[in-house]
């Protein structure tokens, strides 16, 4: 008798117990790994990182809000709406982005501009597509294009030639990894890795308790996308990572010209360099993707100048040599070397 009660003691302890535990656990969940994509900026993101919270729906409504604002692709957006001459009145994303946008054109002599749309149309990429634009009319394109034409005035645009288009394709999506990154910093996340068409950010470490290793892939010529050889795995900890290449985006004209994406705003025609694909490391990821797209531009000679110039960027180039070879040149530091810098 004397036992069968201390057994149903014992078994109340029991359900008390689980039923406490299992209370208590709905209050404090623990932190798991949470990975989800998503389609933006017509793109994919991918976002892994080690958190109580399910972050999924507060991110999205953060990139909305910069599509809202950036995206070229967006009728809506503001950008659209400056671009259409409806409104000269700037929003909070373009306050920010656009100084940063001038500063890099400024570092990279003119080789990156926003303003470059009316010769990327004219090339066939952004909206319309067909003819290749005859050497009369990328002249008077040209006349379209300077950086130095757009300025801002108590929070309001001002464009010096009514025709200008601003296209922030190769920063947006730095840009966008950058907001992501600092929502979750905010939220206290310390673990995570953003991407977005390729532009990183991380911090801390990856699900294994390792820090963050990136593949950077093999510049194989494939319009198709769907080659994904890797050339090297780099160490990406506490930093941005992006990475722009020819490799990919490109069509082919009927004479068997190669067209790429990227524009020289010098010459007002597409690149082609040695250089097939240049990542760049920086401490934000909108400056490692604008950075990346201007060294595709200028090529690996003068890439290499402003990369010498410029202790805060490293990168990781692929180039061909005379033969036909790959070839890589490259100045990542150790993760020591990198905080003495910071
Ligand atoms: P990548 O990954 O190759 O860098 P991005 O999308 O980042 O590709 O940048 C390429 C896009 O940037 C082009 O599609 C075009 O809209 C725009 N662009 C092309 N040339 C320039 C340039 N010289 N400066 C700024 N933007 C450019
Ligand atoms: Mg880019």
């Amino acid at each position: 008798m004397k036992l069968k009660k201390k057994q149903i003691a014992f078994l109340i302890f029991l359900i008390v117990g689980t039923v406490y535990v299992a209370m208590h656990q709905e209050h404090t969940p623990s932190a798991t790994t949470r990975k989800f994509s998503e389609r933006i900026f017509s793109t994919v993101m991918n976002v892994t990182y080690t958190g109580t919270e399910d972050l999924h729906d507060t991110i999205m409504t953060c990139l909305k809000g910069v599509d809202a604002s950036l995206s070229m692709f967006n009728p809506k957006s503001t950008i659209s709406r400056i671009n259409r001459g409806e409104t000269d009145t700037l929003d909070a994303h373009l306050t920010e982005i656009l100084p940063m946008a001038h500063s890099i054109s400024d570092a990279t002599g003119g080789a990156f501009d926003i303003t470059v749309a009316p010769l990327v149309n004219a090339w066939g990429f952004g909206f319309k597509s067909g003819q290749l634009p005859t050497d009369v009319q990328v002249d008077s394109l040209r006349a379209l294009v300077d950086y130095k034409s757009i300025s801002i005035e108590e929070g309001l645009i001002r464009k010096q030639n009514p025709g200008c288009v601003i296209d922030l394709s190769a920063i947006a999506k730095g840009y966008g990894s950058d907001q992501v990154a600092n929502l979750l910093m905010e939220r206290g996340v310390k673990d995570f890795m953003v991407e977005i068409g390729g532009e990183i950010v991380t911090r801390g470490n990856n699900p294994k308790g390792e820090a963050w290793h990136i593949g950077i892939n093999r510049p194989v010529e494939d319009s198709t996308g769907m080659n994904n050889e890797i050339q090297e795995v780099i160490e990406v900890h506490n930093r941005a990572m992006a990475t722009s290449g020819n490799y990919r985006n490109y069509y082919t004209t009927e004479d068997g010209r190669k067209v790429s994406h990227t524009i020289d705003p010098s010459t007002g025609r597409p690149v082609r360099h040695s250089l097939l694909s240049s990542t760049v490391l920086a401490p934000t990821c909108a400056m490692a993707d604008a950075f990346a797209t201007s060294f595709m531009v200028m090529g690996i000679e003068k890439a290499m100048d402003i990369v010498n110039a410029h202790p805060e960027l490293q990168v990781y180039f692929i180039y061909t040599d005379s033969t036909g070879n790959y070839r890589t040149w490259q100045n990542i530091k150790t993760e020591e070397q990198a905080q003495t810098l910071q």
